[in-house]
């Protein structure tokens, strides 16, 4: 069967990283979660106090940077420099700098190369901001996520108290728009829907229904 490239775009917390991982799963492709990738850079950054806004100490700090995922029984692991930080980088101290860190030009080029070499075979699902537009504008899916922003709010709060992970849920829907406000309006591949993306609004759908929908259209595009 023919191996496609499926590009999961869309806003903070609607939840792409549950439809990419289930994707993953049932085509038995490999799951690329771009975020994590950014967010791993944020905590590189911080835990060595990069300042983003120097360009020589981004690019010396880009060279020192390697991030791969493993996957364990525990799930997908994103792992920074051999050490597994894939909590770590979900903290409110990570959330809080990464769109910041996401909109610098430099480190947006490094990941998107590294996502294009990972991906360059195809049978994988990627989920992000840019990745219809800018990381694989041939991928053969592209679905555009979305949901209604207190529903978002709501499941990023449940997940994070689910994790242990401290916060309150003002601080949560603060991140949350704030995220999403930076992530649309920045100069460099700014969040927004591919003009081929399909549209999947998931705030009144369960995770199995989206996976039926999203399913559907992978057969179609396949020919099936
Ligand atoms: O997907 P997640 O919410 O973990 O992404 C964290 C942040 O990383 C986003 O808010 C955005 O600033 C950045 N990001 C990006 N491009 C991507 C994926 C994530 O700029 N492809």
């Amino acid at each position: 069967m023919k191996k496609i490239i499926i590009a999961i775009d869309g806003h903070s917390s609607c939840g792409k990283s549950t439809l990419a991982r289930d994707l993953a799963r049932e085509l038995g492709y490999a799951y690329i979660d771009t975020g994590a990738m950014y967010r791993a850079v944020t905590l590189f950054f911080l835990e060595h106090q990069v300042d983003w806004n120097n360009p020589e100490a981004v690019r010396e700090a880009l060279n020192e940077i390697r991030i791969e995922f493993r996957v364990t029984e525990a799930g997908n692991q994103t792992v920074l420099n051999g050490e597994i930080v894939e909590s770590t980088i979900r903290d409110m101290r990570v959330s809080d700098q990464v769109s910041q860190v996401s909109t610098v030009s430099a480190v947006r080029r490094a990941m998107v190369s590294q996502q294009q070499a990972m991906g360059h075979k195809r049978g994988v699902v990627l989920d992000g901001r840019d990745i219809g537009t800018v990381v694989f504008p041939d991928a053969e899916l592209k679905i555009f996520l979305t949901a209604s922003p207190e529903e978002r709010v709501r499941r990023r709060f449940t997940e994070l108290q689910a994790k242990g992970i401290a916060a309150s849920e003002k601080q949560v829907r603060e991140n949350l728009l704030e995220r999403d406000r930076i992530d649309s309006t920045r100069e460099d591949s700014p969040l927004k829907q591919a003009a081929d993306a399909r549209i999947l609004d998931n705030t009144h759908l369960d995770r199995w229904q989206q996976l039926a929908l999203a399913l559907k259209w992978v057969r179609e595009v396949q020919g099936i």
